[in-house]
């Protein structure tokens, strides 16, 4: 496995010495270096990892997503030429899940991973030998209909923060003081940054935006317009404008301090789903809402399936059915976790955003050969 060793020099140390060099760096600059560093170095799901995702808690996550696809392309009229693609899909476990789930209704679509650790590439490539790779949609194909999915992807890219301060706004920065990293105020006014309604907010606001998602809506929502194709983001966030920081940093299943040791963490922002849901539709796509994702899976027929599931492996049956409550469950992952839906604007709409559901929701897809699930771990990112 190609997981980079630990004999490099610690990001404490390069940051240490670049602060002391040229000043404290933007936080944006340092949570993109640390989550390099930190996906570059391990695999970070499961038990023995920091956090467990929804695809490596239950199957049934995975399936619903090949279902919901495998209806859109249906009614798109079934397209031969199809890509399935998928941004940063960890250890290939949801694709493969929505592979074996789109086979049922004889779709082949090509296969791309846009995901940057190469440790990753390798578990991916075990799950998904067909899979090709990208650093990011770029290189993707220009042709042919796209079927993307992103889970638990947009919350990892860089944020960058401005803070009121009473001289003004400015960006937040990481400083270097008595051997600890420190957030501080920066000493460039930032005002014309700030939207003019906000520019009199209290001392102490925070604004937070994701310009690293902004830019994949941004060019994903232009190639659905341009070739065809639909898109699922899944992540945990909200959907109406809010303030304040929501970097936190997650190791070994706790909350812990996004500024002790970076790269040995998680870090991850809530996602922004109002503000992505208006890039794509400036962009000329469709979006089909934004809904919590046990209400989507719900929907879709998930439960039943678990439920099958369950009764057909009884000595399994306990982990089934408590994974997929652990998906649905408003007080665990069911209401933090959103459902975004876009399309082209020429392809139909997608189910289970609000209306009722009907008619191929309910073919149920093949087991996976061991339907046993790894032990749930005990927590998600958000905690
Ligand atoms: N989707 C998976 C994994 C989520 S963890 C699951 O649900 O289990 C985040 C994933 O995004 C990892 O695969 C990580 O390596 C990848 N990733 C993080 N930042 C990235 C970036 N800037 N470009 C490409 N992939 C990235």
């Amino acid at each position: 496995m190609s997981f980079s060793s630990g004999e490099a020099e610690s990001l404490s140390a390069i940051f240490a010495r670049l602060i002391a060099s040229t000043g404290p760096l933007s936080l944006q600059h340092y949570m993109g270096e640390a989550n390099a560093r930190y996906y570059a170095a391990r695999d970070p799901l499961g038990v023995a990892g920091d956090f467990i995702t929804a695809p490596e808690i239950s199957q049934v996550f995975g399936e619903m997503i090949g279902l919901w696809l495998a209806d859109m392309w249906v009614r798109a009229g079934q397209p031969a030429l199809i890509h399935y693609v998928e941004l940063g899909p960890g250890r290939g476990t949801l694709a493969r899940d929505v592979l074996r789930t789109m086979a049922r209704f004889d779709m082949a679509p090509e296969v791309h991973f846009v995901e940057t650790s190469l440790g990753l590439k390798d578990l991916q490539l075990q799950a998904v030998p067909q899979a090709k790779f990208h650093n990011d949609l770029s290189t993707v194909p220009m042709a042919g209909p796209l079927l993307v999915v992103a889970n638990e992807f947009l919350d990892a890219l860089p944020v960058r923060q401005l803070v009121r301060t009473p001289a003004g706004w400015r960006e937040r920065m990481v400083d270097y003081i008595d051997g600890a990293f420190v957030p501080i105020a920066g000493e460039r006014p930032m005002d014309a940054a700030v939207p003019e309604d906000r520019r009199e907010a209290p001392v102490g606001t925070i604004i937070e935006t994701s310009p690293g998602a902004t830019a994949v809506i941004y060019e994903l929502a232009g190639r659905l317009v341009a070739q065809g194709g639909t898109a699922l983001l899944i992540d945990y966030g909200y959907d109406s404008p809010r303030d304040g920081s929501t970097v936190q940093a997650v190791r070994r299943h706790a909350k812990t301090d996004p500024f002790f040791a970076p790269g040995t963490a998680d870090l991850s922002a809530l996602v922004d789903f109002a503000t992505l849901r208006a890039v794509a539709e400036s962009r000329g796509a469709k979006c089909f809402g934004v809904t919590e994702q046990g209400e989507w899976l719900t929907a879709l027929g998930g439960a039943v399936r678990a439920e099958l599931l369950a009764r057909s492996h009884p000595e399994h049956g306990t982990t089934i059915r408590t994974g997929f409550a652990r998906l649905v469950d408003p007080a665990q992952m069911g209401a933090l976790f959103k459902v975004m839906g876009l399309a082209s604007p020429v392809w139909p709409a997608g189910e289970a955003f609000g209306a009722p559901v009907a008619g191929v929701m309910t073919a149920l897809p093949p087991e996976r050969d061991d339907p046993s699930q790894p032990p749930a771990g005990p927590s998600i990112r958000p905690v």
